[in-house]
């Protein structure tokens, strides 16, 4: 059934927030909420899950160095509350929200171009053993 469209690479389509399968249709609705399916294409965003994915890769690379830019105003200048309140809060705001978008729709094409999902067990009707569904 995707056999008509191309491979896309994730990074292209879920950095623009594309579909993932024809990278023409919008994948959220709003900031980061996820639409039901695809308005070009009609692929079912239901298989995507990027749970706090996005929020972990904003705490490691983004949240440090506004801790680091708090730090370094604090011992080489003494700065004041209000220095940390004018320049650390915005800077944080900067890298912290609008990664947010790019990072969840490159999830979302990965999980669709790996086909990653959960683990199941399927038995085998023979023996009644469990295997891992691959
Ligand atoms: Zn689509």
């Amino acid at each position: 059934m995707d056999t008509d469209y191309p491979p896309l690479s994730p990074l292209q389509t879920g950095l623009r927030c594309r579909c993932p399968r024809c990278g023409q249709g919008r994948m959220f609705d709003g900031f980061l909420t996820l639409r039901k399916q695809c308005e070009a294409c009609g692929l079912d965003y239901s298989f995507a899950d990027p749970a706090d994915g996005p929020a972990f890769f904003v705490i490691c690379f983004a949240c440090i160095p506004s801790v680091l830019l708090g730090v370094w105003l604090e011992v080489a200048f003494s700065a004041p509350v209000w220095v940390q309140f004018l320049v650390t809060g915005p800077f944080m705001l900067a890298t912290c929200i609008p990664p947010l978008r790019p990072l969840k729709g490159w999830l979302v094409a990965s999980q669709y171009f790996y086909k990653a999902e959960e683990g199941k067990l399927v038995r085998l009707p023979e023996t009644g053993a469990p295997h891992s569904a691959s």
